[in-house]
């Protein structure tokens, strides 16, 4: 009886005895946003890896073997969706670990700051994207800085650990190499792990954007971001890659690839990394164009 009244008590003064709750920042308001955070079913790429994003925004979940390794939390209203995608797959979304990114921008970071603090999550970031992250606030240098704070602030997180170009994060038995591919934003950063199944491994390319899209007023040319963008678009193409994945899910054919699940795994592809940097190139060719 005593001990039913202390747990009553903690409640009720705490409100910290039932289960944790996901707290969700306000949403992020944009053209794209609605139809980018329809829901999908979350299922798996390969042996340790599932994607667990929405229809638009990818992010992809990691089994370590010493808990789950999160890369990318999408907008701030994906947070809800990737936590129920998580559990859907049968997972405990509070046995996140460490959330990754790809680059600071609100439809991709986004969802971070409620994500780490539902799971006390740490996040590991380049440094680019920290300075970024830390404040919710794009730097000068982004190339879509000009938008303005109202189109592109989101919410800050907290950034636990710096991870410097080619160094490797090991969590469980996985190691997450960072490659820095700046261009879309100066933080940009490209992810490779390992994925092992039926005795088979395979390397895994979680490629950053390498668009060229930009505010009114900067120019990829004048502003050295277009040779940062091809020579992160070489470093990608030059990487060990089985399978692509990258931020949104139309850049490696998620859907189409769904589709063909019954010839295979249609996302094991040793050239995916090789078209997806020639296809960057050939945008750029085409922004370039337009700024001349
Ligand atoms: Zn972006």
């Amino acid at each position: 009886m005593i001990r039913l009244f202390a747990v009553f008590l903690c409640c009720v003064l705490f409100a910290g005895c039932g289960p944790r709750q996901l707290e969700p920042d306000t949403p992020s308001d944009c053209n794209r946003c609605e139809d980018w955070n329809k829901p999908v079913e979350p299922f798996r790429v390969h042996g340790n890896t599932w994607y667990v994003g929405t229809n638009g925004l990818s992010a992809i979940l990691v089994e370590t073997g010493e808990g789950l390794v999160l890369l990318d939390g999408a907008l701030p209203q994906s947070a809800e969706r990737i936590v129920e995608n998580i559990r859907k797959l049968g997972f405990d979304p509070l046995q996140i670990k460490y959330i990754l990114l790809s680059h600071a921008h609100y439809d991709h970071a986004g969802g971070i700051n409620a994500l780490q603090s539902y799971a006390r999550a740490k996040v590991a970031v380049s440094e680019g994207n920290a300075i970024v992250l830390r404040t919710g606030m794009l730097q000068e240098d982004d190339p879509q800085f000009a938008h303005g704070p109202e189109r592109t602030t989101f919410p800050a997180a907290k950034v636990d650990t710096v991870i410097g170009d080619g160094e490797t994060l090991i969590v469980g038995e996985v190691g997450f190499t960072a490659v820095y591919t700046p261009g879309h934003t100066p933080g940009s950063t490209t992810w490779t792990w390992e994925s092992c199944a039926l005795g088979e491994c395979q390397d895994v390319v979680y490629a950053d954007s390498l668009t060229a899209v930009a505010a009114p007023g900067f120019s990829y040319g004048a502003s050295g971001a277009a040779e940062r963008l091809t020579a992160s678009a070489a470093r990608i193409a030059e990487l060990d890659c089985d399978i692509l994945l990258s931020p949104h899910p139309f850049f490696f054919g998620m859907h189409d690839k769904l589709e063909r699940r019954d010839e295979g795994n249609p996302f094991i592809n040793s050239l995916a990394c090789t078209f997806y940097a020639e296809q960057a190139l050939g945008w750029l060719e085409q922004r370039l164009d337009a700024e001349r």
